[in-house]
C-alpha cells in the first residue's frame, strides 16, 4: 500500500486537477499560449501572473486590447535621451531640465531613470537630476566610460561653481558607494558643494522601491561628502 484509505480521495483529486490542467493548457491555442510567455519574459511577472493577464485581456473588449497594443508598438518611437540630464524624453531636452522653476545648479545624482521617477513622487525635490544609466562594476566590466561620469562633469564645468551642489544618490550597495566615491574624487578639483543623501534607506536596497517617506528624510538629511 502506498497510500492509506482516507488519503486516496485527496491523492485522486489532484491527479483529476492535475490531468485536467495539463489539456487544458495542451489545447491553448497557439496566439494565448505565445501571449503569456511573453508576458512571463517581463521582469517580475511569473508563470500565474502572465496567465492571469493574458485571460485579462481575453476577457477585455477589443477596443482596448487594440488601444494597448498600439500603445505598446509605438510608444518608443519619438523617445530620446535628454542631452542635459540623460532621462528619457521627448524632446532634446526634457520636461525637468526645461522647466524654469526648478534649480539647474542642483544635481541629483542617480543610477537609473526609475530613480528620477522615484525621487519626483516625494514633490520635494526642485533641482535637477543625472542619470548614470549605471554604476561602476569592474566585476561586470562596467567602468566610468560606460556610464554618463563624462557627461556630468562637462556639465558642472560650465556652471558658476559657487552656485552648484551636486547630490550624489546612488543606492546605498558596494557598486552605488563606490560609484559615488569615485565621482567625489572627480568633482574635487571643481570645488564645488558634493552631498551624498542621508542612509534613510535600506542597505542593499534600491531608490525605486523606497516608500516616499524614507526618500524624503534622505533627501533632507543629506550631508557634505
Ligand atoms: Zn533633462
Amino acid at each position: 500500500m502506498f497510500f492509506s484509505i482516507e488519503n486516496l480521495p485527496l491523492t485522486v483529486n489532484l491527479w483529476y486537477i492535475l490531468s485536467i490542467l495539463q489539456k487544458t493548457m495542451n489545447f491553448l491555442p497557439e496566439s494565448l499560449q505565445h501571449l503569456i510567455d511573453e508576458f512571463a519574459r517581463l521582469p517580475g511577472v511569473g508563470p500565474k501572473s502572465a496567465q492571469r493577464l493574458a485571460m485579462h485581456l481575453l476577457h477585455s473588449p477589443e477596443t482596448k486590447v487594440q488601444a494597448l497594443a498600439s500603445t505598446i508598438s509605438t510608444f518608443k518611437t519619438g523617445l530620446k535621451f535628454c542631452q542635459e540630464c540623460w532621462n528619457i524624453s521627448e524632446g532634446e531636452i526634457c520636461k525637468i531640465c526645461s522647466n524654469l522653476e526648478r534649480n539647474k545648479y542642483q544635481i541629483c545624482v542617480v543610477e537609473e531613470i526609475l530613480d528620477t521617477m522615484a525621487l519626483e513622487k516625494t514633490k520635494q525635490f526642485k533641482g535637477v537630476y543625472h542619470v548614470l544609466h549605471g554604476v561602476l562594476s569592474p566585476v561586470d566590466g562596467i567602468g566610468p566610460e560606460q556610464i554618463k561620469v563624462a557627461q556630468l562633469l562637462q556639465r558642472i564645468e560650465q556652471m558658476p561653481k559657487e552656485e552648484v551642489e551636486v547630490i550624489i544618490a546612488t543606492n546605498p550597495s558596494l557598486e552605488g558607494e563606490t560609484t559615488a566615491m569615485y565621482i567625489q574624487r572627480l568633482l574635487k578639483p571643481l570645488e564645488v558643494r558634493v552631498t551624498r543623501i542621508a542612509r534613510g534607506l535600506p542597505a542593499g536596497g534600491d531608490l525605486d522601491y523606497a516608500d516616499e517617506v524614507t526618500l524624503i528624510r534622505a533627501l533632507q538629511g543629506r550631508s557634505d561628502y
